[in-house]
């Protein structure tokens, strides 16, 4: 483990200077961003199509993963992950964005926002619901700096579908009535007097957005 995190780190230093140069101007670190994300899409290609090694649900022996599997393998992963971690420590920044996303395990937020950067507050719930915790979040967000909400819904969403199907609509109450008054709840949030002024003032926009789930294209609500 620690050879393969020197070979890793190693490599990332290397990757580092030969990027060094790239940062004393303006453009240059703009050009940097840019292959920054470009090395991170080519781990997210090179781990994309990969599951036989540990996540198959039907491993490679035809025998079922246990729940006692997939909690070793997520430690293992998350140990390996940390390791690194440890070895480069990220530079913390203050979120200037929060957004609100559906639970959806086929949105990924950095790949949407183009940016590992932690720029970021990111609150996921199922259907994007706002509940008032969730107000109180971007309440709070906003008083930390945050200049622009997104409250998203996207394409193909199991939330919305469950709130449309009598049948899902009787086994899960709670999730349909969240989806079902999204639009009341977002004029409550608009309407937080904090919020409001901010609006008003124009230091904070809001933003409804769909989210193409297929591309992770922002389009208008
Ligand atoms: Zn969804």
């Amino acid at each position: 483990m620690r050879r393969r995190n020197v070979v890793l780190g190693s490599l990332i230093v290397l990757s580092g200077l030969g990027f060094a140069w790239l940062s004393g101007t303006s453009n240059g670190r703009a050009a940097q961003f840019v292959i920054g994300g470009a090395l991170v899409n080519l781990g997210y290609r090179m781990q994309d199509h990969l599951s036989s090694f540990d996540f198959d649900p039907h491993h490679e022996h035809g025998e079922s993963l246990t729940p006692g599997d997939v909690w070793a393998e997520v430690q293992r992963q998350n140990r390996m992950a940390a390791d690194v971690r440890s070895l480069f420590p990220r530079t913390p920044h203050h979120p200037l964005v929060a957004m609100v996303v559906c639970m959806d395990a086929r949105l990924d937020t950095n790949e949407l926002t183009g940016d590992t950067r932690k720029y970021y507050y990111v609150i996921r719930t199922a259907g994007s619901a706002i509940e008032d915790e969730e107000g109180d979040m971007l309440e709070l967000a906003v008083a930390n700096g945050v200049k622009l909400i997104l409250l998203t819904t996207h394409s193909e969403c199991a939330a919305e579908r469950a709130a449309a199907d009598p049948a899902q609509r009787q086994r899960y109450p709670a999730l349909t009535r969240s989806v079902l008054e999204r639009g009341r709840r977002l004029r409550e949030l608009l309407a937080r007097p904090f919020l409001a002024a901010k609006i008003q003032s124009g230091e904070l926009l809001v933003k409804q957005l769909d989210i193409d789930t297929r591309t992770e294209l922002l389009l208008p609500h």
